[in-house]
């Protein structure tokens, strides 16, 4: 069936040849997908406005054969999300979200958890919720939903949630946190110090308080100093996952850290 019809939120745009557009849309029946638009970047192209990062559409797409990058024919607008354009620095840190998900997801393949993270993250920046740490607990979310969990809410060992004043210490190839009693009562520690980072107790709080509320919504917030931080281990720790450097990446700086 070559014309088909998908639900999907745009993940990004880009230019493809004079005046066409490749864009990747985050679908819920297919996972990752990148459409063709032809004329896009063409003002009279009513297809224009629904195009634009973090729009939630229904697109009409035509596949001439299988292995061509289906061309957008039509589209239904959903969601527009304008208010997540007022702010560059919110802008900023949800399209490095979404190049996240574009690096990590595979391609055709539904992620139904990750589609629904995605959307609660952008209609929790457009109820007001600060982005930037907003994108924090969507970053650890995914991760459990791409099966590599961060597992920071409590002491890997213990299971209390951060209390005790002293390094708290996560290692990075395995997700886990061990608190400062757990830490100094293991008899064999291991031997790799390459991928282990200390926390203090105000910072093991503030990853812990990204992954306590039960859902993503607007209201969280935690230190500047801190955001700083655990965006940097994150960066170390996608490293770890996927080789990719997210942190040296265009368009994945991590500004003022
Ligand atoms: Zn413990």
């Amino acid at each position: 069936m070559p014309t088909f019809k998908m639900e999907g939120t745009v993940l990004a745009k880009r230019p493809f040849g004079e005046s066409d557009a490749m864009v990747d849309v985050l679908t819920i029946s297919r996972g990752l997908e990148t459409f063709v638009a032809r004329g896009a970047f063409r003002s009279r192209r009513r297809l224009v406005g629904g195009l634009e990062p973090f729009t939630r559409a229904e697109f009409s797409v035509y596949q001439s054969r299988p292995g061509k990058l289906p061309l957008i024919q039509d589209l239904k607008v959903l969601v527009s999300r304008f208010a997540l354009y007022r702010n560059l620095d919110d802008f900023t840190r949800l399209t490095d979200a979404a190049a996240f998900l574009m690096q990590v997801l595979p391609r055709g393949v539904p992620e139904y958890e990750v589609f629904d993270l995605f959307e609660a993250l952008l209609a929790a920046a457009c109820e007001g919720g600060r982005a930037d740490c907003l994108t924090l607990s969507f970053h650890l979310r995914a991760f459990s939903a791409l099966g590599w969990k961060l597992d920071v809410g409590a002491c890997a060992v213990c299971r209390k949630m951060p209390a005790i004043d002293g390094p708290h210490e996560l290692d990075l190839s395995s997700g886990r946190i061990r608190c400062p009693a757990c830490r100094s009562d293991d008899p064999h520690p291991p031997a790799g110090l390459r991928d282990r980072i200390t926390l203090s107790l105000d910072q093991a709080r503030a990853l812990s308080a990204l992954v306590l509320p039960p859902r993503l919504k607007a209201g969280l917030e935690i230190d500047a100093r801190h955001e700083r931080f655990i965006r940097t281990i994150f960066h170390r720790y996608m490293a770890v996952h996927t080789g990719v450097d997210f942190a040296g990446a265009p368009n994945l700086t991590s500004r003022g850290g």
